[in-house]
């Protein structure tokens, strides 16, 4: 049953998907906090997941733990953040707890409000406003005299990682950082909180890492195995000044006293005051300071990731990788259970096909990464203990963090290979809003395409567990979610990220009363695996990949072009490299149509040079400055990792000229990498080409 062009498992995949038991999955979750490392995450949830797969009868599945270097609050000290005054009295203080509005909240275990890997300090100094601390952020705040060197400075969260956010800070010599949940982020509309309405009360924060690596600090590049070489703390990449969350209910008492010229337009946000820019209180508090108490341990910990098989009939020695992370900062019913109850739910779905007589060609494998929120700890250590394993033998990797954050859309980021796949799997895939449905739009697609005239599929960057599996071993990726619309709101995360509101009761309430949502990327996720694991020739497309390449071309040229000339820097080996490639693609789609489907070893060449496509464009020797970032083609953008910069290598150097005060060294740099980019993709072309 099932094999290549056989529809009828496609039909049985979206029939079997069952909201009921998605729904049961996420309560269970959810029940607690399960923080990264905690006894609830380690054990009660490893068990729950491991013990499902094996019920539901997955062939192999396996508990894989690895020691890292965690951070948590010290629960014995407050921490929090205020005003002193002149007469040394410390006011105006924030609430050391995101203060409780459900009964479920009233759990010693709800994590305190703290930035991960943030030293414990109480630094004391001047305020400076710095908007969302933006390397242009800052950039303004010098051009007009407003010295960080010293201050503590209070930025607001969304736009950009919350990490880059304290490097930037850090590299402007601040002493702290506050970070506040701005109303114009979390409550744009200025519409009903929680637990009236989906919107984030004025008490509610964001928990999140500030770690801008991915894997445990300790050991970057290697496994954190018995036997790895552990860097010693102060010579990991880990922030140096004392960061903390607070909710906008606190910040403003901050903002509205802060002195010095008004913020510029763009700098406003949704507090109902007159945003300035400081340095330091005016007014009541004239000589007072910010004052901060931050209390955080390190402890060494074991995180622990649950991966399970189904193996392959025909190419059990070729991995389709599907992945979601476990651990939460505190309920996690959005970010990332969502994705976990969606991820069993399919489990449960292949066992039952596997029961009906059905065995995928290829093996399948399902990740439930541990610690995610860390770093991508969990998924980066085992992809780094798997790295000879993953790089000769990975199609692809599906990753769902959070399965819906909202019912408008799809939001799919992806490497271009996988674009057709997503296209034809959510073709299938009956669409959840029955509005939509009336309105014409029969499927998800049809909404998705709506919605995203202008490109359905974005460019993947990193924020999750496809990154060392992309960026390092080159792996096709894709990162998929069920979206709000983000034309209605222009905000850079759903309102409830990473607080203590995120709850069972608000999914239930707010976010997909009825499951529908996760339904459906349940439907999609199943049927975009099991045409990749069932499918006789891989569904990847090459062709795709030549007109991105192409694309990108145009789009850098474009931006480039007046630069260049003036240096005299020519892109025709860059254009040549990039038509040379086109060549191929087409060459080889003409062959793979050709292929003799009866001929094992032809139809193994051909999925071969597809699924090796996107290992190609791996430079072992890295981007410039960071030798873990190895795609020349994509990755994260240096100052913002959750967008994806593309041609990584140019844009950086170029970024680079324009921010430096002697660009002479970043045009050097510019031009290597324009050779290594030319060569690499001229070279990726080869092997699409005929034999000899
Ligand atoms: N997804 C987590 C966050 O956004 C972790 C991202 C990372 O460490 O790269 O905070
Ligand atoms: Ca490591
Ligand atoms: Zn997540
Ligand atoms: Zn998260």
């Amino acid at each position: 049953w099932g094999g290549d062009g056989d529809t009828s498992i496609t039909q049985r995949i979206i029939d079997e998907v069952k909201p009921a038991e998605i729904d049961k999955h996420l309560r269970f979750l959810t029940a607690k906090p399960h923080l990264a490392g905690s006894a609830r995450d380690e054990q009660v949830l490893v068990d729950y997941v491991h013990d499902k797969w094996q019920d539901y009868g997955l062939d192999v599945v396996r508990k894989v733990p690895y020691t890292v270097l965690m951070s948590y609050p010290d629960n014995t000290t407050d921490s929090y953040v205020s005003i002193l005054t002149n007469a040394g009295e410390e006011v105006e203080k924030s609430s050391p707890h995101e203060k409780p509005i459900i009964p479920q909240q009233n759990d010693s275990d709800v994590t305190r409000p703290f930035n991960a890997y943030s030293p414990s300090g109480e630094p004391e100094g001047d305020l400076v406003y710095g908007n969302y601390g933006t390397v242009e952020d800052f950039e303004y705040l010098q051009k007009n005299n407003i010295d960080c060197s010293g201050k503590i400075v209070i930025l607001r969260y969304g736009l950009i990682f919350r990490g880059s956010k304290v490097e930037n800070a850090e590299a402007a010599g601040a002493i702290g950082v506050i970070l506040y949940s701005d109303p114009e982020d979390v409550d744009p509309s200025n519409l009903p909180a929680y637990p009236k309405g989906l919107w984030m009360p004025e008490t509610g924060l964001q928990r999140g890492t500030l770690f801008t690596g991915q894997g445990d600090a300790l050991t970057p590049g290697f496994p954190s195995t018995d036997t790895a070489y552990r860097l010693q703390q102060k010579d990991a990449k880990l922030p140096h000044i004392p960061t903390t969350p607070i909710s906008w209910g606190d910040a403003v008492k901050y903002l509205r006293n802060l002195g010095g010229p008004e913020a510029p337009e763009g700098w406003t946000g949704g507090l109902n005051i007159t945003y300035t820019l400081g340095p330091g209180f005016t007014g009541e508090y004239a000589n007072g300071k910010m004052k901060m108490h931050v209390h955080n341990v390190f402890e060494n910990r074991t995180i622990t990731n649950v991966i399970g098989y189904i193996n392959g009939s025909v190419e059990s020695d070729r991995y389709v990788l599907l992945g979601n992370h476990r651990d939460a900062w505190v309920f996690g019913a959005i970010d990332p259970n969502s994705g976990t109850a969606s991820l069993l739910e399919l489990t449960r779905v292949y066992g039952k096909l596997l029961q009906e007589g059905w065995r995928p060609r290829r093996t399948v494998v399902f990740c439930s990464w541990g610690a995610e929120e860390y770093g991508l700890i969990g998924s980066s250590e085992w992809t780094e203990d798997n790295i000879k394993t993953l790089g000769q033998r990975a199609v692809a990797y599906v990753n769902i963090d959070i399965a819906v954050q909202g019912q408008a859309t799809p939001l799919i980021k992806s490497t271009p290979p996988l674009y057709q796949a997503l296209y034809n799997a959510t073709k299938q895939v009956p669409n959840p809003n029955p509005e939509e449905v009336k309105q014409g739009r029969p499927t998800v697609y049809d909404t998705w395409k709506h919605m995203k005239p202008d490109g359905m599929i974005g460019s993947i960057g990193s924020g999750s567990d496809y990154t060392v599996l992309l960026d390092r071993v080159g792996v096709t990726s894709v990162d998929m979610r069920y979206d709000y619309d983000r034309k209605t709101y222009h905000i850079s995360t759903y309102a409830m990220y990473h607080s203590a509101y995120e709850t069972y009761d608000y999914v239930k309430k707010f976010m997909d009363p009825d499951f529908a949502y996760h339904r459906a990327v349940v439907q999609i996720w199943g049927e975009l695996a099991r045409n990749m694991a069932d499918s006789l020739l891989l569904p990847l497309g090459v062709e795709d990949y030549a007109d991105f390449l192409q694309k990108t071309f145009e789009g850098f040229e474009q931006a480039a072009k007046a630069k260049l000339d003036e240096k005299n820097i020519s892109l025709d080996g860059l254009k040549a490299a990039v038509q040379k490639f086109s060549l191929a693609a087409t060459h080889l789609e003409q062959q793979r149509h050709a292929v003799d489907r009866n001929n094992p070893f032809a139809v193994r060449k051909m999925n071969d040079k597809v699924m090796y496509l996107e290992r190609a464009f791996i430079e072992p020797e890295g981007l410039p400055g960071r030798p873990l970032a190895r795609h020349v083609v994509v990755a994260p953008s240096k100052h913002n990792i959750y967008a994806s910069s593309s041609f990584p290598g140019l844009q950086d150097a170029l970024f680079a000229v324009d921010h430096s005060e002697d660009p002479d060294p970043a045009w050097e740099t510019f031009k290597r990498q324009l050779s290594i980019l030319t060569f690499t993709i001229d070279a990726a072309a080869r092997p699409l080409q005929e034999d000899t």
